[in-house]
């Protein structure tokens, strides 16, 4: 996402509100409520590159101002968008940006990014929230943003973290933080269904055009282009939740109005990574149904899809025309997990029992809790032929005989690729992660931060950028969770 151009100065910043130019009633113009003494928790470089922003301008003063709200940056026109959404499956009414402002977007790069601030005080869509983010979630968010990229998978970017000493009021007292977002769009399922259920089908019609130009133009001559969009949309989430599946990653709110518009993973709460792996895992201590849990994802990405299809019809006209858009979804899903999944057990050739190899290993390290990250990155590392170097993935598995014999079948399959051990396994250690944002390492990260000391959350990020590195250096960053990381409980909005 580089340009070519030479890299921004912070003097040189100039945004453009193309949101704005839609009609009064989907926003509310709002300034960001200053806090005091802001200071930098951390910046991303990688995101900043993503704005063509020149690396040495982060955390200079001027930098803080903006990125805190305290400053307009110039052609900025801050503005809270209307939203409404289902929530946990019950249609929730109207919602919108509580405490996001979206300051307008940079278009000196290759794409128009547009930047917003999370935490930057009440708008008229607050409810009865401060407007405000604790500096836990914004670390938690940023730091999971730029993993998510490092991944390799859609992901809103993470510009920085802005703290400031001024306390707001959860369970208990914390400090505060900015957090500054980037993403190519922050139009979300709920955006639609917000028109769909006022009856207001012309504002609707608005929403889908300016999405349509602004981030599908390539669906512009489609015959229905409504129907085109929800197909787009359909198939990008579908793929998005087969990356979310493979890596174990759990959203945690996949309400309407979390979903993104353009597929991205978007608004970072309680989120987690599968550790000891349990299909059933719920990482969201309030979600006790488990509506949100790491096995119902992909059905949910369907639900939701489904929601926004509704929102859709009026546009797209029959029945037929939306159903015909959403039945994308099944096999757009299938088809890029089979894809991944082959990736990640480095096999080339389809054969008809693949699938079942694969199934038959999700079912050992569930029925053993193995930390499903160290079993494929150790799979990874495995030979054609038996060798102690099994030692590393044994230990993972309680039922070491169940294992032992799952890979008599595993290396019997390996034999009909015809690859030599080095080339499948460089290419299994491109796909399966070494390092991910586990819980508790994100934890350690922001106690430190909480007394001031920015080192870990700097440190974190850089590991995580490169996930697939080996980074010997900081080979206790892919440990196993301590104990203590199992009564880490993550809730909804923080
Ligand atoms: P979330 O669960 O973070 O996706 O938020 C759901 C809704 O609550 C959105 O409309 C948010 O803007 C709003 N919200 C969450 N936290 C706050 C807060 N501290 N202040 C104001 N609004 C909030
Ligand atoms: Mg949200």
């Amino acid at each position: 996402m580089t340009s070519v151009n030479p890299p921004l100065s912070l003097q040189e910043l100039m945004l453009e509100n193309k949101f704005s130019n839609l009609p009064p009633h989907f926003f509310t113009h709002v300034s960001a409520s200053p806090i005091s003494a802001p200071y930098l928790v951390a910046a991303s470089l990688s995101a900043a590159a993503c704005l063509n922003l020149d690396a040495a301008c982060l955390g200079a003063p001027e930098f803080l101002s903006y990125f805190s709200g305290n400053q307009l940056i110039p052609g900025s026109k801050p503005l809270a968008a209307v939203y409404s959404g289902h929530q946990f499956g019950v249609w929730a009414g109207q919602l919108g940006d509580g405490r996001a402002l979206l300051l307008g977007g940079l278009s000196n790069v290759a794409t128009h990014q547009e930047i917003q601030l999370k935490g930057s005080g009440p708008t008229p869509y607050s409810r009865m929230g401060d407007g405000r983010a604790v500096l836990r979630s914004s670390i938690r968010e940023f730091l999971c943003s730029e993993a998510m990229a490092g991944l390799g998978i859609p992901t809103s970017r993470a510009l920085c973290v802005i703290g400031s000493d001024q306390m707001v009021f959860r369970e208990t007292p914390e400090t505060s933080a900015v957090v500054t977002r980037i993403a190519l769009s922050f139009v979300r399922f709920g955006s639609f269904e917000h028109w769909y259920y006022n009856d207001q089908i012309d504002d609707l019609r608005l929403l889908a055009d300016f999405v349509i130009e602004n981030s599908f133009p390539e669906l512009l001559d489609q015959a229905n282009k409504y129907q085109a969009l929800l197909t787009e949309v359909t198939i990008r989430t579908a793929e998005l939740m087969a990356q979310w599946q493979a890596v174990g990653f759990m959203h945690g709110v996949m309400n309407t109005d979390n979903m993104s518009i353009i597929g991205l993973t978007l608004d970072y709460g309680p989120f987690g990574f599968m550790e000891a792996y349990d299909e059933k895992h719920i990482c969201n201590h309030t979600d006790q149904q488990g509506r949100y849990s790491y096995r119902m994802q992909p059905a949910i990405g369907n639900w939701n899809c489904q929601a926004l299809a509704q929102a859709l019809s009026p546009l797209i006209g029959s029945a037929d025309e939306t159903n015909f858009a959403l039945s994308h979804y099944p096999a757009s899903y299938n088809k890029k997990w089979q894809a991944l999944m082959r990736q990640k057990f480095g096999l080339e050739m389809e054969e008809e029992t693949d699938l079942a190899l694969f199934a038959d290993f999700f079912a050992l390290m569930q029925s053993n809790q193995a930390d499903f990250t160290l079993s494929f990155r150790y799979l990874s590392k495995l030979s054609n032929q038996t060798t102690t170097k099994d030692e590393d993935l044994r230990d993972l598995f309680i039922d070491r005989l169940a294992l032992d014999q799952w890979l008599v079948n595993y290396r019997a399959r390996l034999t009909r690729e015809f690859k030599t051990d080095i080339e499948r396994q460089t290419k299994m250690l491109a796909v399966n992660p070494k390092y991910i944002l586990r819980n508790y390492l994100a934890q350690a990260a922001i106690e430190k931060a909480q007394n001031k000391d920015f080192s870990e959350v700097a440190k974190l990020l850089k590991i995580l950028e490169k996930p697939f590195d080996e980074q010997t250096e900081h080979e206790s960053y892919a440990d196993l969770p301590p104990d203590w990381a199992r009564h880490i409980e993550v809730s909804c909005s923080s």
